[in-house]
């Protein structure tokens, strides 16, 4: 968990683009976009991947994709339309292991996915 940069940027020991926050979830933007918006949605418990999830995270997973859609509408990317992905362990392309859902959009994606 020390080692966890996304628990580092909740505690504001190191610095982001904050665009969302409640008492759960956290929201910022990606420090290196792969679109024109590119924000990660993560949970404020420590939960490292999807494998690690519980019952009890149910309703929290569904505001992290309320999270998403108010976002979206905000950022003025709701009616094209966008993607969201979460990523999970080494060939799903997990990189940091605190769980995230990267909301992507402003530009057309691809399908299927590299
Ligand atoms: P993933 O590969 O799904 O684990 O995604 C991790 C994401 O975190 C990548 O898109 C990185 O660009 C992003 N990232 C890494 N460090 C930071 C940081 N300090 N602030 C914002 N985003 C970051």
């Amino acid at each position: 968990m020390a080692d966890d940069l996304f628990l580092k940027i909740i505690n504001r020991e190191i610095p982001a683009d904050i665009v969302y926050e409640t008492d759960e979830i956290l929201a910022f933007r990606d420090i290196s976009p792969k679109a024109p918006v590119h924000i990660l949605i993560i949970p404020k418990e420590h939960i490292k991947t999807i494998n690690d999830l519980e019952a009890g995270h149910a309703e929290m997973i569904g505001k992290l994709f309320l999270a998403a859609a108010e976002i979206a509408a905000k950022e003025g990317i709701a009616e094209n339309g966008y993607r969201v992905v979460m990523n999970c362990n080494q060939h799903g392309g997990q990189a940091v292991y605190h769980i995230h859902l990267h909301l992507l959009g402003g530009r057309q994606m691809g399908w299927p996915p590299g």
